[in-house]
């Protein structure tokens, strides 16, 4: 006599069932070694439980129901295989049942899982062609809207900073800065910022800000003038829109799929605009299409090789902050030089600003 584990459901026990023995023996069930008293006739086959896929075995006595479930594999393969006729007919058919609804319900969590990753695949996505996305997003951006989230940008990202546009200086960065970007679609602002930190910078739309401290540390308005026509072209190719749709983007998809919409991304972002890194490809970019717009200007671009060069020469503990993001490696140095071999001489006036006046008053 095989004996196995069950769970026995009864009027007067437990709802979830109380643990058991059964066995076969002589033609009937013994539970805990007492016999039901129920012939094999009157026992019935049903599947219950969570997923209709736990077999019962039931019979009905005079105080009501009764049933019993096998505990554990283990059990129901016992059951099975020590079932006498009829029952053992009665189980191979629920098995069978059992199966399939154990496979429907696999299906069933494959399915809801999928739902569930649903939004991390299309986060994934959407980091994985993020950069295409977003250059494709920032190349419809109208011009417009893009003035728009530029003046939003500009006033976050020069919130601490003391801004002028007046004085003999920012009139020399205003005047070179029109000569370099006639034509463009934008309407270009330009401003000095009382800041000696040398560095300069360009936000969407067509802001750009000059620090005192790069003026200070330029020898010639054609120095300057260098660093202004690259810094016009990351607004022109729309390097920082596209850069800014990219970061804005990826914050936006992920502060939906993790609920936190309330964050500042444009705010957090733009003040960081100074600091902004482009790849090696577009800062080439910038410099080749500077290069061409000094030309246009009718301005010598020696001055924009000499800057950076100088900078790059500089001694001191900390690098100027415009080097940091625009490297004065020797592959870029002797890159510009070749640039400007290739275009040949262009007729160029010297820039008619006292360069001294100019300084001083950037003090
Ligand atoms: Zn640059």
């Amino acid at each position: 006599m095989t004996e196995f584990d069950i769970l026995y459901f009864a009027p007067g026990l437990p709802s979830h069932g109380e643990k058991a023995r059964a066995a076969f023996a002589e033609g009937t069930l013994l539970i805990n070694g007492n016999r039901i008293g129920i012939p094999m006739s009157g026992i019935g086959v049903t599947l219950g439980g969570f997923n209709h896929d736990q077999l019962f075995l039931f019979w009905h006595q005079e105080e009501g129901r009764h049933a019993i479930s096998p505990a554990d594999a283990n059990a129901l393969a016992q059951l099975v295989a020590t079932a006498p006729a009829p029952l053992a007919g009665l189980l191979q058919g629920a098995r069978k049942d059992a199966s399939r609804k154990q496979r429907r319900s696999r299906f069933g969590l494959g399915l809801l899982g999928l739902f569930l990753l649903l939004p991390l695949l299309l986060v994934g996505v959407l980091v994985w062609q993020s950069h295409a996305i977003a250059g494709w997003a920032a190349g419809h951006i109208s011009i417009e809207n893009e003035r728009k989230l530029g003046e939003l940008a500009f006033k976050q990202a020069t919130a601490g900073l003391k801004l002028r546009e007046g004085g003999v200086d920012a009139a020399a960065i205003q005047e070179i800065g029109a000569r370099l970007t006639k034509g463009s679609k934008y309407a270009y602002k330009w401003y000095v910022a009382e800041d000696p930190a040398i560095n300069a910078f360009a936000v969407p739309g067509g802001y750009v800000v000059v620090n005192t401290g790069l003026i200070q540390a330029a020898d010639s308005a054609e120095e300057v003038a260098g660093v202004l026509a690259h810094e016009v072209q990351h607004i022109e190719l729309r390097h920082t829109l596209k850069n800014m749709a990219h970061s804005l983007g990826l914050r936006v998809a992920l502060s939906l799929f993790l609920g936190d919409v309330g964050s500042s991304a444009l705010g957090d972002m733009a003040a960081r605009l100074s600091e902004l890194r482009f790849s090696r490809e577009l800062e080439s970019e910038s410099d080749r299409l500077g290069l061409l717009a000094l030309k246009r200007a009718g301005i010598a671009p020696l001055g924009m090789v000499s800057f950076f060069d100088k900078l790059g020469r500089q001694e001191g503990a900390a690098p100027p902050a415009l080097l940091s993001t625009h490297p004065a490696s020797r592959e870029r140095m002797q890159t510009l030089q070749a640039m400007i071999a290739e275009q040949g001489e262009w007729p160029a006036q010297p820039l008619p600003y006292d360069w001294n006046a100019v300084k001083t008053a950037a003090q």
